[in-house]
Parts: structure tokens; sequence; C-alpha cells
């Protein structure tokens, strides 16, 4: 298994291989291949782990969540898109915007795309994926309802922490994933219970955009889903991948 953060290191942002206590740095993103610089940092701040062209995200692709948002199970990937601009790493804020009333957690399996990737079938679908990570599908419910589109209720600055790390050799298809705010369980599923798996979606995915390496992909989230306010802390966590907390604060507006 490899583990890949992204790292700001005296101003400096670094893809690194982290391994025992040091991060070795490299000099791209693996994925766009990067190699070893063969030099080593004890430390640095932990940024989010990709810069992707785009993220595409699924909707309702757990039965319970479905059920517990008034939805039918669907019987094909509901696609939408969350802008690369939402994306923040581990501990940095999540700013709820003061025109909304509801913002919720949902915590996703994210999947990383090693190679471009266009109409691939299910079959091959895997051998396209780079790693995994953790999530948070943060979501306006309220604009989600009120516009029927998701642009506005998932495309908020801060609306998608990402993180720790990317982690590679997992198989995705039974991974417990879970969500905590405030150290008291909000979330708990399995990636068993995916309405279409994570080769399915990537098969119907770029059989409609080709895929580019680094892309991020959302895979859904299970039920359990609830409101954030100022000051709770979130924890999203993805069996074998990690953990990731971010803080909740109310968005400052000029
Ligand atoms: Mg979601």
């Amino acid at each position: 298994m490899i583990r890949i953060v992204r790292i700001e290191v005296n101003g400096v942002e670094y893809y690194a291989r982290a391994e025992g206590h040091g991060f070795h740095l490299l000099t791209a993103a693996p994925w766009a291949g990067g190699r070893d610089v063969g030099a080593v940092v004890g430390n640095g701040r932990l940024l989010a782990p990709v810069q992707p062209s785009k993220v595409v995200c699924v909707g309702s692709n757990y039965r319970a969540h479905a059920a517990e948002m008034g939805k039918a199970t669907p019987d094909k990937p509901r696609l939408f898109l969350k802008p690369p601009s939402a994306i923040i790493g581990p501990g940095q804020p999540i700013e709820i915007p003061p025109e909304t009333t509801r913002v919720d957690h949902e915590v996703e399996l994210g999947v990383v795309i090693g190679k471009r990737c266009s109409r691939v079938c299910k079959e091959d679908a895997l051998d396209y994926v780079y790693g995994y990570t953790v999530c948070n599908d943060v979501t306006a419910r309220d604009f989600q309802k009120e516009d029927g589109l998701f642009a506005r209720a998932k495309g908020f600055d801060s609306f998608l922490p990402v993180g720790p790390h990317v982690v590679t050799g997992l198989v995705p298809e039974r991974l417990a994933l879970g969500c905590d705010v405030n150290r008291k369980v909000r979330q708990m599923g399995n990636t068993t219970d995916m309405v279409f798996p994570v080769a399915e979606l990537i098969a119907f995915m770029s059989n409609v955009m080709t895929l580019e390496p680094g892309d991020l992909i959302l895979t859904g989230t299970p039920s359990g889903v609830g409101p954030l306010e100022a000051g709770d802390r979130v924890t999203v966590t993805v069996e074998g991948v990690g953990s990731m907390t971010n803080p909740v604060v109310d968005r400052s507006d000029r």
C-alpha cells in the first residue's frame, strides 16, 4: 500500500509519499508521472491530496439514504458535478454561508483516477483507479430542494473536504464508512450497500466524459445525514483509508 499526501513546507506545496514518520517529496502527483526527488521532510501542513480537473458525483447510491431522502432506488446512476473550487484539506474549516438554513454532512468513499479513461467496461474499470480517499459531500439541503439542481447546494467554497491521503491497493467493495459530529456517531455504513459499485460507476461515467488522471469520483453516502452548525467538528472515516476532521464555522461575509 502506498500513501500519497500533498503538503505545504515553508510555503511550497508538494505531493509526497508518506512512509513511517517522513514525507518523501515527489516532483508531481504520481498519477501525473511524479517521481521521488530524493528528499524527505519530517512534517508539513496537510493539504487536500488531489487537484482534480473535475469531481464527478452520484446521488442516491445507497438504498437507505435514498429512502431517507424520500427517493426511490435509482435504476441508473444519477450523476452531478462538484466544482474543484469547493475542495479543502484536513483541518480546514467548512464555512456555512449566511443565506442557508440547513447544511448536511455526507461521508463518501472517494476514488482517484490513475489513467485517462474513456468508455471502459466495468470489468476493466478498476484498472484505471490510482487509489482511494475520504470525502465529505457537504450539502446545503434547503437549496438542493429549492433549486432541484445541485450546483448551488453542493458548490459552495469549502463544501468538499478531501483527505487526509490517497491509498492504493484497496478492494472498494467491502469498506465500512462513517461520520461523527462532536464524537457522536451520525452515519455508519458499508460500501457493500452501494446500488452501483465503484466499477459500474466508472464504466457509466467514462461513457459520458473522459476521466483524467487525478479526477475524483464521489460514490454516494449511506444513511444518517444530518445538519452541521458553527462550532461542530465533523469527522469522516473510511475503513482502510483513514479519518479526516474539519471544524465548522459561519462564513464571515464582508
Ligand atoms: Mg453525496
